[in-house]
């Protein structure tokens, strides 16, 4: 069967430098991204939906350490960990999304649940545990989110008494090792690379439909209660099948307030340009504008892929079926 069935995936994006990456470093996350990109492949060549596609990369996303979602998370201002997550379907324009879970082990499922089983399409907190739990989906104590490097960073980011983006590490690195015989922080930047921290998968099945999803444990000391775009339909995550399956990465607030995945749809839908041109003015010309930082994949109906980004880089790897896994980080 002749088949455009492909999926991307990504893992956040930001200042990521190959000078500042140690060469086992690059490798883990190498091998991360094509062996997610290879499960997904997989249930596409075997004639599975977009929908499960996505659902299952992020599962396996938010299961690795490596990226800020699911294990691995950022901690909040409390010392906390409050996940957000978002699933589209992009032939029937369902949606599902959760925010605010602290002990939901697999947001995505959540969010897939939600889509499934719920006249609803975002539940916050408490609701969507409840929602999680009378769905028997697997809860975690909240030690299973810790990681000592996200713990790490929540400590230097709490010496600046601010939420932090990733890509504010340096700065951070700079004041703290200038400030090292006064405080007692390790001298490390919150990110050895600058990264913003989210991940999310889009794909294009054999059955011509598109479907997207988005996870992040958000910014590190986040206010309790901070939501990002992630989790919201038409700023982190957006699927149909007129047009694309978009997931993006990067400083929330401005993707919010671009409408960011939306907009690539509606740029295709409204201008009539094609997935690259719409995802390139987002991207590059739309965020920009007030200062957002980050980038996006995207995938259309005919099987074009984009993973656009205006950071210095971004994890990202595309697999069309039948070809090997593509994985990249760097501009
Ligand atoms: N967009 C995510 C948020 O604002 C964070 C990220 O992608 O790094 O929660």
């Amino acid at each position: 069967m002749k088949s455009n069935a492909v999926i991307a995936i990504h893992g956040g994006a930001g200042t990521i430098l190959r000078a500042s990456m140690a060469p086992e470093v690059e490798t883990q996350y190498l091998d991360a991204l094509s062996g997610i990109l290879a499960a997904g492949q997989r249930i596409l060549s075997e004639g599975g939906s977009a929908l499960d596609a996505v659902e299952e990369a992020v599962r396996l996303l938010e299961d690795c350490p490596l990226f800020n979602a699911g294990h691995g998370a950022v901690f909040t201002s409390a010392g906390t960990h409050e996940l957000d997550a978002s699933i589209m379907d992009g032939r029937t324009l369902e949606a599902g999304a959760v925010c605010c879970v602290t002990r939901v082990r697999n947001p995505v499922l959540a969010a897939r649940r939600v889509l499934e089983q719920s006249e609803h399409v975002l539940f916050t907190g408490e609701g969507a545990e409840a929602f999680a739990a009378a769905q028997g989906l697997e809860f975690v104590d909240s030690s299973y989110f810790h990681t000592d490097a996200r713990y790490r960073q929540w400590q230097l980011a709490r010496g600046e008494a601010r939420a932090m983006l990733d890509h504010d590490g340096a700065t951070l690195e700079a004041k703290a090792a200038a400030n090292a015989s006064a405080d007692s922080l390790p001298h490390e930047p919150i990110d050895p690379n600058r990264k913003f921290g989210t991940v999310g998968a889009v794909a294009l099945d054999a059955h011509g439909h598109v479907a997207a999803a988005t996870s992040t444990g958000g910014i590190t000391n986040k206010q309790v209660g901070r939501v990002g775009d992630a989790p919201l339909i038409g700023a982190g995550c957006y699927a149909d099948d007129a047009t694309c399956a978009v997931s993006t990465t990067g400083s929330g607030e401005m993707f919010m307030r671009m409408v960011a995945a939306y907009d690539v749809a509606a740029q295709m839908k409204y201008r009539g340009v094609s997935l690259s041109e719409a995802a390139t003015n987002v991207v590059m010309e739309q965020l920009p504008r007030i200062d957002g930082r980050g980038g996006l994949i995207a995938v259309d109906a005919q099987g074009n892929v984009v993973l656009p980004f205006n950071t210095e880089g971004m994890y990202r790897g595309y697999a069309r079926v039948g070809e090997a896994p593509v994985a990249s980080i760097y501009a």
